[in-house]
């Protein structure tokens, strides 16, 4: 996943709480109600990069990019210098590493200037629980007060930042900044993260394995019937993904059970010498069929799976 860290002072907390090496903010606003621009900081996972956009009197600017240390988290520890939070009590807080500044900043300005029209399609067309780091706002685009850390889906990145920005200097894409390696990685990331968390809705957060009661989140996975790889088409089709606990998720990948074209499990026998303990656990449920999300599984890709998983 990949999100914005949109802030306005330098300070951003005092020491410990520098700019660059975290994200943070209040848990409750001074309304006491929760804001889903500082709730975002506590879905942060480890890995996540976070793209510093940045407020100076010459404009608003992205100025460079990191790293989640680890998953966001809620800290009871204050900053040396909370500003105008001095009197909460209770933070998210995220760690970031490897902040690297950007050569040159990229404009705010420039970028919603180039981009109007898809912006404001994105913008149409997102889900209302997509809390997104503009708004539109007397017919013109602008930065949403107070979208301190918001998501950026594949599909935005892709906009604001696939295309030659042209700044008023010079011509540029984000990818001369970021070394091309990393930011193919970066979005392949941004891409399994999204059909995770699609997939898992589809099947409203339990794992499908037949009698399995796996409902909490984080030992849900949102599992390739088909590999990543394998399957450039199939990549962000949901039909091609089942949302499995860790260990079926894992057991599915080693190629110790198979689901048939009319969602059965059936055991792969050849490989229980090696797994034995865990072939005990698995097999009662042979025969079993799995729990069916919205949108079923792809029989084409359940096949595929099963081909190469008896090689
Ligand atoms: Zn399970």
């Amino acid at each position: 996943m990949m999100w914005i860290e949109y802030s306005r002072d330098r300070v951003h907390g005092g020491p410990g709480w520098e700019f660059g090496t975290c994200a943070w903010a209040p848990t409750i606003n001074r309304a006491n109600r929760r804001w889903p621009y500082w709730i975002s900081i506590g879905d942060v996972e480890r890995g996540d990069m976070i793209l510093h956009l940045q407020e100076s009197r010459e404009g608003t600017f992205f100025v460079g990019i990191s790293e989640a240390t680890d998953d966001g988290y809620i800290t009871q520890s204050k900053p040396p210098y909370p500003g105008e939070w001095d009197d909460f009590s209770e933070f998210y807080r995220v760690d970031l590493k490897n902040f690297q500044p950007f050569q040159e900043s990229i404009g705010l300005r420039d970028i919603f200037y180039i981009h109007d029209e898809l912006l404001r399609n994105y913008y149409s067309k997102k889900s209302k629980s997509e809390h997104v780091f503009y708004v539109i706002q007397n017919s013109k685009l602008q930065i949403l007060n107070g979208a301190y850390f918001s998501p950026i889906t594949l599909d935005l990145y892709n906009i604001l930042f696939e295309n030659n920005i042209i700044s008023r200097k010079t011509h540029f894409k984000l990818d001369k900044v970021i070394a091309g390696e990393k930011l193919s990685m970066v979005k392949q990331r941004i891409g399994h993260s999204e059909f995770s968390r699609k997939v898992k809705y589809n099947y409203n957060y339990k794992c499908c394995f037949p009698g399995c009661e796996i409902n909490d989140e984080r030992f849900l996975v949102g599992s390739h019937i088909e590999r990543w790889a394998d399957n450039v088409k199939k990549r962000g089709d949901i039909s091609n993904g089942l949302c499995l606990c860790v260990f079926h998720d894992k057991a599915l990948e080693r190629g110790l059970y198979y689901i048939t074209g009319n969602y059965k499990i059936k055991i792969i026998e050849s490989k229980s010498y090696t797994y034995s303990n865990v072939y005990k656990i698995l097999k009662p449920y042979e025969n079993k069929t799995i729990r069916k999300g919205r949108v079923l599984p792809s029989v084409e890709s359940l096949n595929r799976h099963y081909q190469r998983s008896i090689k």
